[in-house]
Order: structure tokens, then sequence, then C-alpha cells
């Protein structure tokens, strides 16, 4: 990198790099080395339910911070993770956080009602996924659908039948699933009678013109008719602005989760965001967050 060579501050990942062969294979040698080098952390994103009431969720959502790059986005780095069979070891990594911080914030009395945990085609479809998972739960007793992990439809296309199999035996050991980014790939409408879920989230693409656009409500308006149907709690992600929410609240989305609410918080914000919800004081940020 010649920004480092040159000893120059601290340089952000850019689009310039991303053709760049060599800054991509070292990149990798890096992302390789990251873990035992502490690197990543993990940020959490509120999700709240429409019943202001309950208990804050949060999506776990991993940060690489780079010694020169500065925080490198998932969108950079865990395709390169998925391609380079890096991803089970990073991801295994990120669960038992997960289990851990769960554990330790119910402990410590913090109403945390649950977090998700986004897993990679890979680590779903692999032999030891389930047991692994099923250990973690066990050693942290979160065996009540405290962690719920979301799975794309990526990760269904290559083996419905194998992708399900693992679906349904984690549900049995007390985990979530949730199906992520629903409604952008083209698989899952002929699948999702027979795939064991208990949640699907909406795309952000859809929420984002949600307000502005009848085709774009008509389509989360039958997606959400659809997974009731079902008897799935539906999530909205990526939501922006007050308009969606409605619109959203309408529709009778069940949670509520992206920037009108929160960003992806550091732990010790996301803890004092729940201790605030939990006595509900009236900071600006609850305003929000209390959906009034
Ligand atoms: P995702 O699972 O769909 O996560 C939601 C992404 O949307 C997050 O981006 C979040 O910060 C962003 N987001 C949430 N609300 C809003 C909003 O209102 N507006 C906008 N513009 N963005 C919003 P992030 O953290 O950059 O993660 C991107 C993707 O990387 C995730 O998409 C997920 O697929 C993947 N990812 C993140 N952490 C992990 C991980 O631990 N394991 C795996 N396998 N994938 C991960
Ligand atoms: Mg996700
Ligand atoms: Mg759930
Ligand atoms: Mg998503």
């Amino acid at each position: 990198y010649r920004a480092k060579s040159s000893g120059q501050a601290v340089m952000h990942y850019s689009e310039e790099l991303e053709g760049d062969t060599a800054v991509r294979l070292s990149l990798v040698e890096e992302l390789r080395s990251a873990l035992e080098r502490s690197q990543f952390h993990l940020v959490f994103q509120p999700r709240l339910h429409r019943n202001e009431s309950a208990a804050l969720s949060a999506e776990v959502l991993l940060r690489w911070q780079h010694p020169t790059l500065g925080t490198v986005p998932p969108a950079k780095f865990i395709p390169l993770a998925e391609q380079h069979g890096l991803i089970d070891a990073i991801g295994d990594w990120v669960l038992a956080q997960a289990c851990q911080q769960l554990a330790s914030w119910r402990k410590a009395g913090l109403p945390v009602a649950q977090l998700s945990v986004n897993v990679s085609p890979t680590q779903l479809l692999a032999d030891d996924f389930f047991s692994r998972t099923a250990a973690l739960l066990a050693t942290w007793q979160i065996e009540d659908g405290g962690i719920e992990l979301e799975v794309t439809e990526s990760s269904l296309v290559h083996d419905v039948v194998k992708a399900s199999q693992g679906m349904q035996r984690l549900r049995e050991v007390g985990c979530h699933i949730a199906i992520d980014d629903f409604g952008v790939g083209f698989s899952a409408l002929s699948y999702l009678n027979r795939l064991p879920f208990d949640t699907l989230k909406v795309d952000k693409s859809f929420v984002d013109t949600i307000h502005l656009e009848p085709s774009s409500k008509a389509i989360a308006a039958a997606i959400v008719a659809l997974a009731k149907s079902l008897d799935k709690a539906v999530v909205a992600e990526g939501v922006e602005i007050l308009e969606q929410v409605a619109v959203l609240r309408d529709l009778g989305v069940d949670e509520f989760q992206g920037y009108y609410f929160s960003r992806p918080l550091a732990k010790e914000d996301f803890e004092r965001l729940v201790r605030r919800s939990h006595c509900k004081s009236g900071s600006q940020e609850l305003s929000q967050a209390s959906m009034a």
C-alpha cells in the first residue's frame, strides 16, 4: 500500500483499492491473521418491537479494524473470507462472542430479548455447525431463542434439503432462525412453506421506497401477509424515516431496525440505550426509540 509505506495518516478502504489484485491478496493475508491479532469486534444494531414495552433485541454486526486501512466494511471482507475459506473460523468467533455477551447481559439483569447473528452459507452447511452451536447454547444456557441465526436465501439454493435439516435441528436445541434480506433472491417463495424458520426480515430495498412507490408497498404487504399466514415474525430492516415506520406499522410488521431508530452501536452505547429504554427516561434518541 502506497499510503502505508509512505507513512501517511490512516487510510480508509476505498473503491479504488478494490480492483487491485495485489491489494486484494494482501488483504486476504491480513484477514487470515485478523482473528489472532484481535482486530475484530462486534457492534449491536437495536431492533425494536412494535409493542413499545417489549425488551430490545439487536443484530450483531462484525467490524474489522485494520491497522492502516481503518474500518473495513463487512461488504468487502465477508465475501473475501467466504471465498478464501476463512468464514467458518470468523463466524465461530462471532457466534461465541454473541453467546457470551448475551449470557453476560442476562446475568447482569440487562433486558436484552434476543441477539441475532449472521451466518454464511458455508457455516450452515458445515457438518459440525449444528453440534458446535448446540454446545455453545448449552454452555451459556441460552436455549430459549435468545440467539437467532440469520441466513440468506443464498444459503438455501445450494442444498435446500441439507440447509433445512440444519435449520430444523438448530431450532430443536433452542435457536431461532431468520431469513435475512428476504425478497431480493429468486428462490425462496417455493421453499418457504417447507423451511423451518421463525422470522422473516424484509429487505431494505423494499423499505427504501415503501412510502413513495405503491409497488414497493404492495410487495412488502404481500411479504408480510405471507409471513403472517405462516405464523412467522416479520422484521423490517433499513428503516430510515418516520414515513416508512408508519406504513410498516400499518402493514403489521412486528419489529423495526434501521438508522431511524439507531445505527449499529458499540457495546457500551447499546447497554446505555437498553438501560434508558428500560427506565423510560426521555432522551432524543429514546423518543425515536419508543416510536412515539
Ligand atoms: P445484513 O445482515 O443485511 O445487515 C444489515 C446491514 O444494513 C448492516 O450493514 C447495517 O449496518 C445496515 N443498515 C441497517 N440499518 C440501515 C439503514 O437504516 N440504512 C442503511 N443505509 N443501512 C442500514 P453492515 O454492518 O455493513 O453489514 C453488511 C452485511 O455484512 C450484513 O448485511 C451481513 O450480510 C454481513 N455481515 C455483517 N456481520 C456479519 C457476520 O458476523 N457474519 C456474516 N456471515 N456476515 C456478516
Ligand atoms: Mg443480517
Ligand atoms: Mg425471534
Ligand atoms: Mg439484511
